[in-house]
C-alpha cells in the first residue's frame, strides 16, 4: 500500500476478477449499506491484508474481519455472500483481534469447495466502513493479483479521529418485530441471534417494553424472556448500525433458524403456554419429605447440612487498569480449572456442563457489567460479584423452569472466579461418613467434587430434574432429590434418614426394621457386586463353551480406561458425538485424532474399538451446522444422512478415526443406515481417505441396525459390511412408532417386544449367512432379563454400559447357550411383551 496525506492505495486481498460492488447479488453490499468498495470473484483462497494496520474486529465465524489502517480507515473484508450461515465451517482465521499486520500478510484461509457445496457464493467484498473519511474512491477493474494489484484508491478528507467520532455516532432502530418462535427466544434461537449480532462491530441491543439487553449475549437475550407474539426492536449504534438492524430484524422475523409456521399474533401467543415449574410435591406424612427424583437409588445415612461459605470482598478498587488485569487473570485461570474438571468427569456429555461454564466466562454482557463496575471505581471482586449475582437473579426470576435453572450455573462459575480473585481457597467439605447432604442448592462443581466414599446421596430445596446438578448426580450414580420441601433444611445433623432417589422421598425416623431391610438388600447387592468384580477379568464363556464378547459403550477416554479396569473386552460403541456437541465450531482433525488415538491406546492392540461416526441432527442440532428445524427430527436429517450432506466434516472425522488404526483393533461404524446406497457412499469415502493417508491396517467397516428395513435386509447388507451392531433404542422406536423419549409411552416402547426380537433374529440370521458378527449396543444389552434371549438368538457381542460389564460377564458365565437357544425359539413365538417379560422374569427367579 502506498499513501499520501490525501490518498491510500489498498491492495487486492485475493487473486481473481474484480467485480463492481453495485453488481454484487446482495443488496447489503450492492446498495453500499456497509460502505463503498470493490468485490473480487476469487481464484485464490488465502485472504491477504490490503494494507498495514491493526485487526480491529474478527467475526466468531471467521468469514469477515475489519482492518483499521494507520490513517484510521476501517476496511471490512467479507469472504463470500451469506457465509455467516456456515458458522465458521470452511474458514481458518490466522490473525486475532488487536494484532498488527503488514500489507500482504495472510489473514484468513478458506475452502472454496465447502462454501460452494453449501450453496454460497465466494464473491468477496472489500469496503470502507467509515466512509466519512473518504471524499472519493476508485475501484480497480480487470484481473487482481493478490497482494500486488491496487484494488482501491481512496481519497481522504479528514483525520481519522474526526471520522471515527462521526461513525460511532451512527445509530439505528428497527420497526417493531413480532416474535414468531412458538416458545419465544429460548436458548437455541438466542444463540443463533447472538452469533449473528457478533458479526457486526456496532453495539446492538434488543429492546422490549423499554427493557434492553445485549444482543451479542445469549444469556442476555434469554434474560429478556421474550415470548411468542412479543414485540421487540433491535437497536444498533456504530459504523455498521444500519446493516446490523436490517440483517437482525430479518433473522428474528424468520424465526432465528426455527420453523415457526404462521406469523405470530398476540392472540396466538396466549395459546402457547410458557413451561412453568411443576407445583412442588408436599407430603401429608410428617415423617416423609417429598421432592422430585433427580437420580435414582436408595441410601440410609445421616443428615449433613451444607451451608455456603461467605466470601468477603473489598468494595473500593485500585487503579481501574490494575483491577481489570486482575479480573482477566482470574477469568483465564477459571477457564483452565474448568478444562481440568472436564477431563476428570468420566461421562463426557456431563463434562460438557463445564464447557458451558467456560462459555459463560466469555459472555459479553456479564463481562460488560463487571467491567463497568471496575470503571466506576469498584474492586474487581466486588464488581464481578455484583455482575454475576445480578445476572443470576435475573435468570432465576424467569418463568421458564429450564432457563431459571441456569442461574445456579452462573452462581457456580461466578464463585469460582470470585475465589480466584480473593485468594479464598475452596474449602473442601468436611463430610462425615454415610452422609446425606442437604442444601438449598449444590453447584455443579460441588457435585462433581463430592467424596463418593462419604456421601451417600443428597437433597436440595432448589433445582429440578433437568438441572445440571441432577444430571451430574445420575452420572455419579448417587441417589438425589431436587426441590425437596423446605423443612429438610431444619433437619438436625446426624439424624438417620432413608433417601429414596427413585421416588423422590426422604424418610425421617425410620424404624429399625425398615433400616435393617434396606441395609440387608444393600449388603446382598454389594456382596454380589464384589464377587462379580473379583471375576471381571475372566472371559464371558457360557457353560457349554461359547465365548460372548462383553464390551463397553463409551463417551470418552475416562470411560475407556474404566472399562478396561472392569474387565471390558473392548469398546463396542464409542459415541463420537461428545466431541461435537455444545461448542461453537466443529472439532478439527488434530483434536479428533488426539482423542481417538488416546482411547485406542487405552484399549491396546488386543482389544476392539468400534468408533461410531457422528450421530446427531434433528433433535440434537449442531450450532455451527445450520439445519432447518424439522417437524419430525427423529425421521429427519440425522446420523449418516447428516454426515453425507456435510462431506467435508465427515471426511475430517474419518481421517481422524483412521489415524488411530495402529493402536487398537479399529472398526468404523455408521449410524442410522436405512439404505445400501448410504453404506456404499460412506464406505467409498473411507476407502479414499484410507488410501490417501496410506493406512494399511485392516480397518473393519460396519453399520448400526436401527431402522427396521436394514434388519429385514440384513442378508443383503451383510455382503457389503464387516459387522452389525443393533441399536435397540432406536430400532424399538422405529419399529413400534413410539418416540423413545415419550414419557407416556415409556413402558410400551419396550425392546423386549416380540416384533423387535424378531428383527434382531433376522439380523443375526442374515449376518451369519455371510460369516459376519452381530453385536447389540442398545440399552437392552445391559438388561440382565434380556441377556439370555439375546444369547439364544445368536448375538455374538454385548456392548453394555461401563458399570454393567462385570455383572453381565458373570451372568453369561452362568448360562448354557443350548438352553438359551430353546428359550429364544419359545419367546419368538409369543405375541405380547407381557408374555415375554413374564417368561424371562420366571427364569431369573
Ligand atoms: C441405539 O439406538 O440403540 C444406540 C445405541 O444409539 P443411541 O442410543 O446413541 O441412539
Ligand atoms: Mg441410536
Amino acid at each position: 500500500m502506498t499513501s499520501s496525506n490525501q490518498s491510500v492505495e489498498l491492495l487486492a486481498p485475493l487473486s481473481g476478477l474484480f467485480v463492481p460492488l453495485e453488481t454484487v447479488p446482495d443488496p447489503v453490499f450492492a446498495q453500499k449499506m456497509v460502505g463503498d468498495g470493490v468485490s473480487i470473484d476469487p481464484t485464490s483462497n488465502t485472504l491477504l491484508a490490503p494494507a498495514a494496520g491493526t485487526i480491529t474486529q474478527v467475526t466468531a465465524t471467521s468469514h469477515a474481519l475489519t482492518l483499521t489502517t494507520e490513517q484510521g480507515l476501517q476496511v471490512l473484508l467479507h469472504i463470500g455472500l451469506d457465509t455467516v450461515m456456515l458458522k465458521g465451517e470452511g474458514f481458518r482465521m490466522l490473525v486475532a483481534e488487536g494484532q498488527k499486520v503488514a500489507a500482504g500478510q495472510a489473514l484468513v484461509e478458506f475452502d472454496d469447495q465447502i462454501i460452494s457445496a453449501r450453496g454460497k457464493s465466494t464473491l468477496t467484498e472489500m469496503v470502507i466502513a467509515n466512509g466519512d473519511l473518504v471524499t472519493s474512491m476508485t475501484p480497480a477493474r480487470g484481473f487482481a493479483h493478490a497482494g500486488k494489484t491496487v484494488a482501491l484508491t481512496v481519497n481522504l478528507v479528514a483525520t481519522a479521529a474526526q471520522a471515527n467520532a462521526a461513525a460511532v455516532a451512527d445509530s439505528a432502530l428497527s420497526d417493531l418485530i413480532v416474535i414468531p418462535n412458538p416458545t419465544g427466544l429460548h436458548a437455541r434461537p438466542a444463540a443463533v441471534l447472538a452469533n449473528m449480532a457478533k458479526t457486526f462491530t456496532s453495539d446492538i441491543k434488543l429492546v422490549r417494553n423499554g427493557e434492553e439487553s445485549n444482543a451479542k449475549s445469549v444469556v442476555g437475550i434469554m434474560g429478556l424472556e421474550v415470548q411468542h407474539g412479543d414485540e421487540i426492536r433491535v437497536k444498533a449504534t456504530g459504523p455498521d448500525a444500519a446493516q446490523a438492524i436490517k440483517a437482525l430484524a430479518e433473522l428474528i422475523r424468520s424465526g432465528c433458524g426455527e420453523e415457526c409456521g404462521a406469523p405470530a399474533s398476540a392472540a396466538a401467543a396466549q395459546a402457547v403456554a410458557t413451561p412453568r415449574p411443576a407445583p412442588k410435591p408436599q407430603s401429608t406424612d410428617p415423617n416423609t419429605l417429598l421432592g422430585v427424583s433427580a437420580s435414582p437409588g436408595l441410601a440410609v445415612g445421616q443428615i449433613f447440612q451444607v451451608r455456603q461459605e461467605v466470601i468477603e470482598v473489598r468494595e473500593a478498587g485500585d487503579d481501574a487498569q490494575l483491577e481489570r488485569r486482575r479480573l482477566d487473570e482470574a477469568l483465564k485461570e477459571a477457564r483452565t480449572q474448568l478444562e481440568t474438571l472436564k477431563g476428570e468427569i468420566s461421562d463426557a456429555n456431563k463434562a460438557e456442563i463445564f464447557a458451558a461454564h467456560q462459555e459463560l466466562l466469555a459472555d459479553p454482557e456479564l463481562l460488560d457489567l463487571a467491567i463497568s463496575g471496575i470503571s466506576g471505581g469498584k474492586s474487581a471482586p466486588f464488581a464481578w460479584r455484583a455482575a454475576f449475582t445480578a445476572y443470576a437473579e435475573k435468570l432465576a426470576r424467569l418463568k421458564n423452569e429450564v432457563l431459571a435453572g441456569r442461574a445456579n450455573d452462573i452462581r457456580d462459575v461466578g464463585r469460582r472466579v470470585l475465589r480466584l480473585l480473593t485468594g479464598v481457597k475452596e474449602a473442601a467439605l468436611q463430610v462425615p461418613e454415610n452422609a446425606i447432604l442437604i442444601a438449598e442448592d449444590l453447584t455443579p462443581s460441588d457435585t462433581a467434587s463430592l467424596d463418593r466414599n462419604r456421601v451417600l446421596g443428597f437433597c436440595t430445596t432448589g433445582g429440578g430434574a433437568t438441572s445440571h446438578v441432577a444430571i451430574l448426580a445420575r452420572s455419579l450414580n448417587i441417589p438425589a432429590i431436587c426441590g425437596i420441601e423446605e423443612a429438610a433444611l431444619q433437619l438436625v445433623d446426624g439424624t438417620t434418614v432413608i433417601l429414596d432417589g427413585t421416588r423422590g422421598s426422604l424418610r425421617k425416623n425410620p424404624s429399625d426394621v425398615e433400616v435393617q431391610g434396606i441395609r440387608d438388600r444393600q449388603a446382598t447387592m454389594a456382596a454380589r457386586r464384589a464377587e462379580e468384580l473379583a471375576a471381571a477379568e475372566l472371559p464371558a464363556v457360557t457353560t457349554d463353551g461359547v465365548h460372548i464378547e462383553v464390551v463397553a459403550n463409551i463417551g470418552g477416554l475416562t470411560d475407556a480406561q474404566v472399562s478396561v479396569k472392569l474387565g471390558g473386552e473392548g469398546v463396542g460403541l464409542l459415541r463420537s458425538e461428545f466431541l461435537y456437541l455444545e461448542r461453537t465450531n466443529a472439532p478439527d482433525e488434530a483434536e479428533q485424532t488426539a482423542i481417538y488415538s488416546d482411547i485406542a491406546k487405552a484399549l491396546g492392540t488386543e482389544r476392539t474399538l468400534v468408533v461410531r461416526t457422528l450421530d446427531v441432527g434433528g433433535d440434537k442440532p449442531l450450532p455451527y451446522l445450520p439445519m432447518p428445524a424439522e417437524e419430525n427430527p427423529f425421521l429427519g436429517v440425522r446420523g449418516i444422512r447428516l454426515c453425507l450432506a456435510a462431506p467435508e466434516m465427515f471426511r475430517t472425522q474419518i481421517r481422524a478415526i483412521l489415524r488411530a488404526a495402529p493402536y487398537s483393533k479399529l472398526h468404523i461404524m455408521f449410524p442410522m443406515i436405512a439404505s445400501l446406497e448410504e453404506v456404499r457412499e460412506a464406505k467409498q469415502m473411507v476407502a479414499e481417505e484410507k488410501a490417501a493417508l496410506g493406512v494399511s491396517a485392516d480397518v473393519k467397516v460396519g453399520i448400526m441396525v436401527e431402522v427396521p428395513s436394514t434388519a429385514v435386509m440384513s442378508e443383503i447388507f451383510a455382503r457389503e459390511v464387516d459387522f452389525f451392531s443393533i441399536g435397540t433404542n432406536d430400532l424399538t422406536q422405529y419399529t413400534l412408532a413410539m418416540d423413545r423419549g415419550h414419557p407416556k409411552l415409556a413402558r410400551q416402547a419396550d425392546a423386549l417386544h416380540p416384533g423387535v426380537l424378531r428383527l434382531i433374529a433376522m439380523t443375526v440370521k442374515g449376518a451369519h449367512a455371510h460369516g459376519k458378527w452381530v453385536g447389540v449396543c442398545g440399552g437392552i444389552a445391559s438388561d440382565p432379563l434380556a441377556v439370555p434371549v439375546l444369547l439364544g438368538i445368536g448375538v455374538d457381542e454385548l456392548s453394555v454400559s461401563v458399570p454393567a460389564i462385570p455383572a453381565i460377564k458373570a451372568m453369561v458365565r452362568k448360562m448354557n447357550k443350548a438352553d438359551c437357544v430353546k428359550l429364544a425359539s419359545e419367546v419368538l413365538q409369543m405375541g405380547t411383551v407381557a408374555e415375554v417379560r413374564a417368561r424371562l422374569t420366571k427364569l431369573a427367579e
